[in-house]
């Protein structure tokens, strides 16, 4: 007998429903405690089938910042995918596991010299930059390696923008990208990233053109580019149906396949779409009040230990059990005592008890890997199934 849960037909349109009828079936039984994640391995599976699928030329390197988890490292690991790192930490993690160095790149722009020394220590060969300082950098601590420039692109329409902080313009970046070789380090293309959760298809008609633009005027300048990073962005489902990579990917296809040499070696950074849709966290029901007009429910997840992104505008899909009552706004609030810890404003769901279990859809990615023990909250654990 499964718990009764408050599914309906919304619910699996989100999420699979195999991954669903796995989450039920495993925490249908005596005893389990809240907060957990629970990763459905073939879900990831699937997700690592379908990304690249339509680009031809490509290699994925899962980011690595999505979902550390060294179990699921492992899993990615097996399944022939790449990595892509930008810390000590991460590398230290997928040496651990024995990923050959040709299968690591590491694309943030501004890189601790510790992690390049070790990084091209360890073997890793591919590193992305946009500035002149970076560039000395790498030519000092990881010499002779392949670098790639950032340009700065359009991330209007994604939820998790993440263009100020990186990235050049055209003329800058062909600069720099001259600048290269007479410091002992190999220019060899261009990346970019749409923003994360990206739910608008031409923002990567803006990049792919900006990205030729400058291939172009490298290409004058006697640079002959061989490498076109698209990044990561790719976005799933969380409270709505995203267009499905797929059509993303025949798009991004498409317009590479007009402007770019046949040969062009392609590189994905995909995080959330490998394992975002693939987790689902488990959480209980922990009070509930009624102030002035609203309705407050309070689960043991919150903004701090695992839900960090509900800050930065991310919402969810809930899947609460039992509940007698019709449905209802609910405001809903993680376990600590800071008031940033509200998840959700406009949450429609039954009335369910104080105990409740409650199913946060679509959370495997940027969710424990923000995590912190903030105001002695556990931090869910991972559970692959
Ligand atoms: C975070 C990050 C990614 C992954 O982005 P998603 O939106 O999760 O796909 C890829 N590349 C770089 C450089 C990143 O910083």
């Amino acid at each position: 007998m499964l718990r009764n849960f408050r599914i309906d037909k919304f619910h699996a349109e989100i999420i699979p429903k195999s991954t669903l009828l796995k989450v039920l079936t495993f925490i249908d039984r005596q005893g389990i405690q809240t907060p957990f994640l629970l990763m459905d391995t073939e879900r990831i599976r699937e997700n690592i089938s379908i990304i690249g699928k339509s680009i031809k030329n490509s290699t994925v390197f899962y980011a690595l910042k999505a979902n550390p988890d060294p179990a699921i490292a492992d899993f990615v690991n097996k399944e022939d995918v790449g990595f892509e790192i930008a810390s000590e930490g991460e590398l230290a993690m997928l040496s651990s596991l024995g990923v050959e160095p040709s299968r690591i790149i590491s694309s943030n722009p501004v890189k601790p010299i510790r992690f390049l020394q070790k990084a091209a220590e360890y073997g890793v060969r591919y590193f992305a930059f946009d500035s002149l300082e970076e560039l000395d950098k790498i030519a000092r601590y990881a010499p002779g390696s392949n670098v790639y420039v950032r340009l700065s692109v359009p991330n209007e329409g994604s939820e998790w923008p993440l263009s100020r902080k990186f990235g050049l313009e055209i003329d800058d970046a062909v600069e720099l990208l001259s600048r290269a070789e007479g410091k002992g380090i190999h220019p060899v293309g261009v990346t970019f990233h749409v923003g994360s959760q990206c739910q608008n298809p031409y923002n990567w008609n803006i990049a792919i053109d900006k990205a030729k633009l400058l291939w172009d005027k490298a290409e004058s300048k006697g640079i002959r580019l061989t490498l076109l990073n698209i990044g990561g962005g790719y976005p799933i489902n969380y409270t709505k149906v995203v267009t499905d990579i797929d059509t993303i990917e025949r798009n991004i296809a498409n317009l590479i396949g007009d402007r770019f040499p046949e040969d062009t070696a392609i590189h994905l950074e995909p995080g959330r779409a490998v394992i975002g849709d693939a987790g689902i966290l488990v959480s209980s029901v922990i009070g509930k009040a009624r102030r002035q007009d609203e309705d407050w429910l309070y689960i043991d997840v919150g903004v701090f230990n695992g839900l960090m992104e509900s800050l930065g505008g991310i919402r969810y899909t809930y899947i609460v059990e039992a509940g007698e009552g019709s449905e209802k706004w609910w405001t809903i609030a993680g376990p600590s005592c800071d008031s940033f810890d509200v998840i959700d404003r406009y949450a429609t769901l039954p009335d369910p008890d104080i105990g409740a279990l409650i199913l946060i859809l679509s959370s495997g990615a940027y969710t424990v890997s923000y995590a912190s023990e903030f105001n002695g909250f556990s931090i869910p654990k991972t559970i692959l199934i």
